[in-house]
């Protein structure tokens, strides 16, 4: 009907969730979040905001709030050999010399996220059971015997999509055979660290790093260490502090004076998965994780999402109801190929930091040519290739 506005169900209330929600109401789609938990939340860890996805997220409105929690990373930034010998510098700038980069605490994030939409459109406590679909309209089921009826429907519920199966015959997350020790430090703690260093050291097998996140007040690290077992995929698996710090010792003097500060940690098994052969089906579109997992080893998971959520917003604008499904083929058609060198750069770029290189001179060239990849993530403006790429295709592909 001519005129009626598009309604968007959102299912999962994570960063890319709530990304899209802000990018699809930003271009007068209608949204509603629909979230498993009872509330909105997201571990006491870290995430980077890169240049990417900053630029998005600053034009909907969201530069202020971003800089009042964000943590500035730049000078001092430098990946180094477990024993802290330096070898090369972490690109922290776009090509225009933008700085536009923050560490964030993942809370911080998802608060400044779900703010600048109405808490109306948000629904905790809807855990999506199940989805159906007709030329008409969508439906979602949840676990509290809801229903509801919308144009769209965006799987937006991370690695283990339930929703998955409405779209592709479903595949298993990978395991990399690594897990991941993070958590959180009182910067007051740990004096001697450079207010806008991020750090990473190159171990053999193992690599840690460490960012600033809440306006430099905390520091986040994360360990990354070899397990034969599959590590539960669990915000809330407590991790074994000793265990964590035993796996660094001998390393540089600033890691293992950072990790006797550490109280208590999170683990978190790395998993990712090869390109999924489709993203959509009819009216129904994957996002993020659930679209793309991808191991964190180039801190692009969530930039990806927040990319995802701006193209489909691009493609979806100005629709109606009856051609929602083309919209979101060529959302997906337009994002498969970037989403997919990032997820293979991140299992490279993992083997590069956990040394796993039959020279490590090699590692070292490649890890000092980096700022080469890191240009081409930072520099990419998703809403300005996407409207370019509707563009072109506006008559080769029927509307
Ligand atoms: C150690 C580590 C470090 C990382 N560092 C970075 C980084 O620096 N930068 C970066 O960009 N990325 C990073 N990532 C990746 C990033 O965390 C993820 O890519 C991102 O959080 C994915 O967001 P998402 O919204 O797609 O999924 P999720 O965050 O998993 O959110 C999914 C949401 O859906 C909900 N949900 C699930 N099923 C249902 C259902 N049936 N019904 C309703 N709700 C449901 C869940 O409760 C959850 O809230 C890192 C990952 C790891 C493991």
């Amino acid at each position: 009907m001519p005129g009626k506005r598009l309604r968007a169900a959102i299912v999962g209330g994570g960063i890319g969730g709530l990304s899209a929600a802000n990018a699809l109401a930003s271009r007068g789609i209608d949204v509603a979040v629909f979230e498993q938990a009872a509330a909105l939340g997201e571990v006491g860890a870290g995430v980077f905001i890169y240049p990417n996805a900053l630029r998005q997220l600053e034009r909907m409105g969201l530069k202020e709030p971003l800089a009042a929690v964000g943590a500035r990373v730049g000078t001092g930034s430098e990946y180094c050999r477990m024993d802290g010998s330096v070898v090369g510098k972490i690109l922290t700038t776009d090509s225009s010399g933008w700085n536009g980069l923050y560490g964030m605490h993942r809370a911080d994030l998802l608060d400044v996220l779900a703010d600048a939409i109405p808490s109306s459109a948000v629904h905790t406590g809807h855990r999506c059971v199940g989805f159906d679909q007709n030329d008409r309209a969508a439906q979602l089921t949840f676990s509290n015997g809801e229903t509801i009826e919308t144009d769209l429907v965006v799987a937006a519920d991370g690695i283990q999509s339930s929703l998955q199966k409405y779209v592709v015959a479903p595949s298993m997350p990978e395991y990399s055979g690594s897990r991941a020790y993070r958590g959180l430090i009182a910067s007051e703690k740990v004096p001697w660290w450079r207010k806008e260093a991020h750090q990473v050291w190159m171990g053999d097998g193992k690599h840690f790093m460490v960012f600033p996140v809440r306006s430099g007040q905390l520091l986040n690290y994360v360990g990354f260490v070899p397990t034969e077992d599959q590590t539960i995929e669990s915000w809330s698996a407590i991790g074994d502090r000793d265990e964590l710090a035993a796996s660094f010792a001998g390393w540089d003097p600033r890691v293992v004076g950072l990790l006797e500060q550490v109280e208590t940690c999170f683990w978190w098994g790395l998993y990712d998965r090869t390109p999924l052969a489709s993203w959509s089906k009819g009216r129904i579109a994957l996002l993020g994780d659930a679209a793309h997992a991808m191991l964190p080893h180039v801190g692009q998971g969530a930039n990806q999402a927040i990319e995802d959520g701006v193209a489909l917003a691009v493609f979806l604008e100005g629709r109606d109801s009856s051609n929602v499904a083309e919209a979101l083929r060529r959302y997906e058609n337009f994002r498969r190929e970037r989403t997919g060198i990032v997820q293979a750069e991140a299992r490279r770029n993992g083997l590069r930091y956990d040394s796993r290189y039959p020279s490590l001179e090699q590692r070292d060239r490649e890890i000092a040519n980096a700022a080469v990849f890191r240009k081409w993530l930072y520099d990419y403006d998703v809403e300005r290739a996407a409207i370019a790429y509707l563009d072109e295709n506006r008559t080769s592909e029927p509307a």
